[in-house]
């Protein structure tokens, strides 16, 4: 992401959140410097016999209010600010939604597309091994981010279990089922975006129930909040990834296209439907009802926002806005309801499964549905209540909620020594 820099938009954010609270600087100084970064070397033995060397991130921004908690991104763009930026929005996302975690992030820079099944492990395996020191179940718990998923969380769990010399399921969350994962685990993120958006609607005094959407990005994230909301009764009107988006006025089928995807390493420019094609830069501007980034950061930015035509956008994505286009959409009135709050339903449902691993008790889906919805709905209400409190927009309510929980704690616990 070349001169964009979203650590920088992560203390903007925070500057903003803590001028309103009436904060002083040392009140939150800290909490635009993440406590611990490690930058690992990881080499794998590749197929055809070579060794590559991969760089690794693990940064855990704060463990204030609890052990850190974020993903693991498999991606070939990952650096350093990004996973900085990563591990803060986690913090807060972990804030406003009230669960005992701080906030963390790691990431390798590769292409897992370009990468056979073997090359992939390895990665995994010997990347755990690098930041074993620093993760584990009271610590620092890794989930799924972008190019990772429950296999690779399964490896995980294995590599640092097999550090230990006994099963540690709590290491890490987004495992498959049979190994410690939480029922609704897979479907939460896109799950806690359909809950968000209803709500907004509801909020605004409308209802789902025909609104038109584009959601840009159809991995984990994408893929389940179309399909949730569509499920709504809205119409989904275009989807895209990596190779380009489809488009068709009167819906698409999102079902068959998820289904398309799933079967192997698909990509949407190879599905053959009723449908026109579409790039990632017109997928964001169409004219529709609600628009779900739920790709990379940096997509709405000072370059594109003032085009935007959706009136609700809900970020799938962490990042996806950036400061100046934020203040843009603010001014063309349109809602944005943040990351942070938007996305969380999949570290609630990680929350839920360290949980059910410490205790070694076991939930239904239906418990995880449902209390899962029951934070989201309190977490929603009280930003927006917030928010028109203070007159602010969405997201600068979560931050005041957010980055008011983190610095009581941090106040709490004082400054040691
Ligand atoms: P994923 O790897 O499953 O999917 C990413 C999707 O984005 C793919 O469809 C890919 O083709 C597409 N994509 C990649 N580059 C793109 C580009 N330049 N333009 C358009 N599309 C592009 O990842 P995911 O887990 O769905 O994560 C997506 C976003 O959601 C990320 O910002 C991630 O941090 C965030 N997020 C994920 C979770 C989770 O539980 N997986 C939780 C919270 C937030």
């Amino acid at each position: 992401m070349s001169g964009y820099n979203p650590y920088d938009n992560v203390v903007a954010t925070i500057d903003r959140a803590a001028k309103i609270l009436g904060y002083e600087q040392s009140d939150y100084e800290s909490l635009k410097h993440p406590e611990r970064e490690l930058r690992v070397s990881v080499p794998v033995r590749m197929d055809d016999g070579s060794v590559k060397v991969f760089d690794g991130y693990r940064v855990q921004h704060s463990t204030v209010r609890g052990p850190a908690k974020g993903g693991i991104r498999f991606h070939h763009a990952v650096d350093n600010n990004e996973v900085k930026a990563l591990a803060a929005w986690m913090t807060f996302k972990c804030a406003v939604v009230g669960i005992p975690y701080g906030g963390g992030k790691g990431g390798v820079v590769c292409d897992p597309t370009k990468l056979s099944q073997n090359e992939k492990r390895g990665i995994a395996r010997r990347y755990t091994a690098m930041i074993a020191p620093i993760i584990g179940p009271e610590s620092d718990i890794p989930a799924p981010d972008v190019g990772t998923n429950a296999e690779v969380m399964g490896w995980i769990m294995d590599t640092y279990s097999m550090i230990k010399g006994h099963c540690v399921p709590g290491v890490v969350t987004g495992k498959p089922i049979a190994i410690g994962g939480a029922k609704g685990r897979a479907e939460a993120t896109g799950r806690g975006v359909m809950i968000t958006a209803v709500n907004t609607c509801k909020a605004l005094g409308k209802d789902i129930k025909g609104m038109s959407v584009a959601v840009q990005g159809m991995g984990n994230v994408g893929s389940i909040s179309a399909l949730l909301i569509e499920q709504q009764g809205a119409k989904i009107v275009a989807v895209s990834d990596v190779s380009g988006g489809v488009y068709n006025k009167n819906g698409l089928n999102i079902k068959e296209i998820v289904t398309f995807l799933d079967s192997g390493k698909k990509l949407l420019k190879d599905y053959q439907g009723d449908v026109e094609r579409i790039s990632n830069d017109e997928i964001l501007l169409l004219d529709v009802d609600i628009l779900v980034p739920a790709a990379l950061e940096n997509q709405i930015n000072a370059g594109n926002a003032e085009k935007i035509k959706a009136k609700i956008i809900v970020e799938g994505a962490n990042g996806p806005t950036t400061v100046e286009a934020d203040e843009i959409l603010d001014k063309k009135g349109v809602v944005v309801v943040p990351d942070i709050l938007a996305n969380a339903g999949g570290v609630v449902v990680s929350y839920f499964e360290w949980v059910q691993n410490i205790q070694s008790l076991y939930w239904d889906e239906e418990m995880v549905n449902t209390r899962l919805k029951a934070i989201l709905d309190d977490s929603f209400n009280a930003v927006w209540s917030i928010a028109k409190e203070n007159k602010v927009n969405t997201r600068t309510g979560a931050y005041l909620i957010a980055v008011q929980r983190v610095v009581e704690a941090t106040k709490l616990r004082g400054i040691w020594p």
